[in-house]
């Protein structure tokens, strides 16, 4: 079996992500690259997370052709368009958190209300329109509209999100996950004021230098 500790890793964060509250059953999904060999792990399709094991993490290449395991989630078109698109994508998650959801039933992206909004590398993260659910026209509207936003949401779906290292991909759908509830409680209050977008710049060169 090859790529024993991404298999562990993408297994340990899909028992996180529901401990966590990101997803429920079986939705949402995780997978990461392996650098040396191009290859892809990625979480099996319907499989629940309190049960997953490593041996059923399923290895594709880069055309998703299945090498190891059973079937891959259904989003992986998602996946594979996702890191064809972004050479700085080595892990991708994607959640169905309630707060992220909600913004993607409005049609809202997740706009800058806080300014950990920058983890995203952007002022604003994209709004993909409604397409349904594991599908290449899914892949296609979401490469499209992601731009250099790490992260988009998936109208009346969820988030996905991605980064180079699985670490920092479940790190930034937790931080997407704070922003968006941020900005659907400010809502719910009044009009949220915003951090203007050369106030963003100033934030995302900070965060460049943020931390030991
Ligand atoms: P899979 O179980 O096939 O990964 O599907 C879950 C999901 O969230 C589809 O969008
Ligand atoms: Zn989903």
């Amino acid at each position: 079996m090859q790529l024993q500790s991404i298999r562990e890793a993408l297994v340990y964060y899909g028992k996180k992500m529901e401990e966590d509250g990101l997803i429920i059953g079986t939705g949402g999904n995780l997978s990461a690259k392996d650098e040396e060999t191009g290859l892809i792990a990625i979480t099996p399709s319907g499989v629940p997370y309190d049960t997953l094991t490593p041996e059923e993490i399923v290895l594709v290449n880069e055309k998703g052709a299945v090498l190891e395991g059973g079937k891959p989630s259904s989003e992986l078109s998602l996946h594979l368009t996702l890191y064809k698109e972004r050479e700085d994508f080595s892990a991708i998650v994607h959640t169905h958190s309630t707060y992220c959801t909600t913004l993607s039933a409005l049609g809202e992206p997740i706009r800058a209300v806080h300014y950990l909004i920058g983890n995203a590398g952007v002022h604003e993260v994209p709004c993909v329109p409604y397409v349904t659910f594991g599908t290449d026209a899914l892949a296609d509207a979401c490469a499209h509209a992601i731009g250099q936003s790490k992260a988009a949401l998936l109208g009346n779906h969820g988030l996905i999100c991605g980064e180079n290292s699985l670490k920092e991909a479940y790190h930034l759908a937790l931080s997407m996950e704070f922003v968006a509830e941020i900005q659907w409680r400010a809502m719910s209050a009044g009009a949220p004021k915003l951090i203007r977008k050369e106030q963003m710049d100033d934030a995302l060169i900070r965060f460049e230098s943020y931390g030991q």
